[in-house]
């Protein structure tokens, strides 16, 4: 049995063979020979892992696995959400979206924020599972760390001072939306 990863972004495919650690994890591209692409136009986390994936066909020793996630803002009423990769435009840099984020709370005394993830997992059976996973924090007034993607260099988990791009990938993924929500996702992988 494989894990194949349905997604083109690459710090997430990273991140997610890191996390599932000694699963045999393969990415979609490096399986059928071209990127993977979904249309993403469902109005939830988990309605768009799903969509990530239930159109792929299936094969008996495959599980699909999903990521879709963002950054809800409290200031900006949840907003990028399910937004969060297009809020800079399409192709902005990981700088040009956080400093959007920046600009749209300046002067917010609220800069409470939580990334949110929903990994989706479809069995050759055609079933399909769903496990959210959350991390609750503060955005910072300025871009920290080199390390990470997204919005990592202005968001500081509770209970920490360091950015997610200032620290080791281990800890944030320790942390992570997205470490809490595969840690879950693996033990229902049952390989
Ligand atoms: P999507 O799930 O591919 O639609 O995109 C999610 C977007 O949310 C990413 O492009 C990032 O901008 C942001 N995001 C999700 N998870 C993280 C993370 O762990 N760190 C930083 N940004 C993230």
């Amino acid at each position: 049995m494989r894990v194949v990863v349905a997604s083109g972004n690459a710090h997430k495919v990273a991140e997610i063979q890191s996390i599932l650690g000694d699963l045999p994890v393969c990415r979609f591209d490096d399986v059928f020979g071209y990127p993977h692409d979904a249309v993403e136009d469902g109005l939830t986390f988990e309605a768009n892992a799903i969509k990530k994936i239930d159109f792929l066909p299936l094969f008996l020793d495959t599980i699909y696995l999903s990521d879709d996630s963002g950054l809800e803002v409290e200031a900006l009423n949840g907003a990028p959400g399910i937004y969060s990769a297009r809020f800079a435009g399409a192709g902005a840099t990981s700088s040009q979206m956080c400093t959007k984020i920046l600009s749209a709370i300046a002067g917010e005394s609220n800069r409470q924020a939580r990334f949110r993830c929903v990994i989706a997992l479809r069995f050759p059976d055609g079933r399909i599972d769903t496990i959210s996973g959350g991390v609750d924090g503060v955005l910072s007034h300025e871009m920290r760390g080199g390390d990470g993607f997204g919005y990592d260099p202005i968001f500081i988990p509770d209970g920490y001072t360091q950015t997610f791009a200032e620290m080791s990938s281990k800890l944030k993924h320790e942390l992570s939306h997205r470490g809490r929500a595969l840690r879950l996702a693996a033990e229902k992988l049952l390989l």
